[in-house]
């Protein structure tokens, strides 16, 4: 096969953005090599049972890949308000997009209108390429290119390696790029449910002394995406439990918040942990997405941080293309490697100290975390600091987050 400029291992969400970005911004030549087989095209018949709550910063990168309006017309649910609380203490604290003087503070997307948007938009890009199906079986390097083959003898030949293959990245592996990491002992069961009373477009998370379970309102006003984070054992049990039982402990849960639980579709359950890898760049490979980092989805950042990770390597690479130095270049890669791996560490201890003194039970935290809420929750300038950086509108973001 020709060799390319970019391989990208792993067309999910991040691989894919990261293909439309440098189709968009460059003229590399690339290439996204994906495991799993084509998938059914979108269908809006159902809801699908994975989805992420995107940033403003998230949309605004979908906007500058032209795929916001694509996604928009399979299904976007937007939100307008937040509410967390926390039992038993009961104090609350309401964020609403107002304050920040936009019309949402983010989007509830299914991953899979996600997928297929970004699919439907590389299929008309030129200079990339996208095979499915992909088993690849061995990794080589030298000092000019990665060649990868697969097990049907297929040779790719690139500059640059990308692993965007999730969590348990094969391309990190075969680099030799070491993780630090961290089980919760938790894992997150994940289910579609109707409920009594509408959500009214706000997205609502209580913080239980056994862990965060979040609604997130999808676009039927009765209908959310539920994210409850358990000890691993508690969680396969509420998975298995008979669903009437399952209805009444959610609904209980959640403080009756939406009323009576109606419905449950499939239940779905998740290991979760923290992940960070040691480099993001190691000689013609790079990290982006889970690859990278993973963490507790409490703060439901995963993706976005992935797209942001996307967005900054094309920025990179494009610059140095603009200044006619390799896209390739040590220099360049490391400005991306420290650009991101300082974010996302931020981001992670952040999440860490958040979930360490929701879970605690020491009356001294409890106490200290009520009064922290009712301040934060009484200061509007302090609110509008912590939701400017939770939307994605700060500073030191890549050009296609940014607006205009
Ligand atoms: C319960 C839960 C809720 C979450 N909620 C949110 C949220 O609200 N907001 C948010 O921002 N994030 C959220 N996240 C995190 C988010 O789902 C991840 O961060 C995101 O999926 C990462 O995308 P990715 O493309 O990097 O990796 P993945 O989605 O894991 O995609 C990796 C791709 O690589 C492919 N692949 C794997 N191995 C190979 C191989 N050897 N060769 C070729 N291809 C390969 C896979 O098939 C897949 O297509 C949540 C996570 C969980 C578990």
């Amino acid at each position: 096969m020709k060799p390319y400029d970019v391989m990208i291992v792993g067309g999910g969400m991040v691989g894919l953005a990261l293909a439309c970005a440098l189709s968009t911004r460059t003229r590399l030549s690339v290439v996204v090599l994906e495991a799993r087989a084509p998938s059914l095209p979108w269908s809006d018949a159902g809801t699908y049972p994975r989805v992420s709550a995107l940033s403003l910063a998230s949309q605004r990168i979908f906007q500058s890949l032209g795929v916001w309006e694509a996604l928009q017309a399979k299904r976007v649910s937007p939100f307008s308000q937040m509410e967390v609380w926390e039992t038993p203490g009961m104090n609350a604290i309401q964020f609403s997009a107002n304050q920040m003087a936009e019309t949402a503070l983010g989007f509830i997307v299914e991953n899979q209108a996600m997928q297929s948007a970004l699919e439907e938009k590389l299929a008309q890009a030129d200079r990339v390429d996208h095979f499915r199906g992909v088993d690849l079986v061995s990794f080589k390097e030298d000092q000019h290119q990665v060649t990868l083959s697969d097990a049907s003898g297929r040779v790719f030949q690139a500059s640059l390696a990308v692993a965007a293959d999730g969590a348990h990245s094969w391309l990190r592996q075969q680099a030799g790029i070491q993780v630090d990491t961290l089980s919760y002992q938790q894992a997150a069961l994940v289910a579609t449910v109707k409920t009594a009373l509408p959500h009214q477009r706000v997205a609502r998370q209580v913080f239980l002394p056994s862990g965060p379970l979040a609604h997130l309102p999808l676009s039927d006003p009765r209908t959310s995406s539920i994210v409850w984070s358990l000890p691993t054992e508690e969680a396969s049990a509420c998975k298995d439990m008979a669903i009437d039982q399952f209805k009444q402990q959610l609904a209980q849960a959640f403080s009756f918040r939406l009323g009576e639980v109606k419905a449950v579709e499939s239940r779905h359950v998740f290991p979760l942990y923290k992940q960070q890898a040691k480099q993001y760049v190691l000689s013609r490979v790079v990290l982006v997405g889970d690859a990278a980092h993973t963490m507790h989805p409490l703060a439901g950042q995963g993706v976005n941080m992935g797209l942001l990770d996307a967005a900054s390597l094309s920025d990179v690479m494009e610059e140095a293309l603009h200044r006619q130095k390799a896209f390739d270049a040590p220099l360049t890669l490391r400005r991306y490697e420290r650009w991101r791996r300082a974010d996302n560490a931020g981001l992670l201890a952040g999440v860490d100290l958040i979930k360490s003194v929701f879970a605690s039970e020491h009356e001294t935290v409890c106490r200290m975390r009520g009064a922290g809420l009712r301040f934060v929750n009484h200061f509007s300038w302090l609110k509008t600091c912590f939701m400017r950086h939770a939307v994605g509108n700060r500073s030191g973001l890549p050009r296609l987050a940014r607006n205009g």
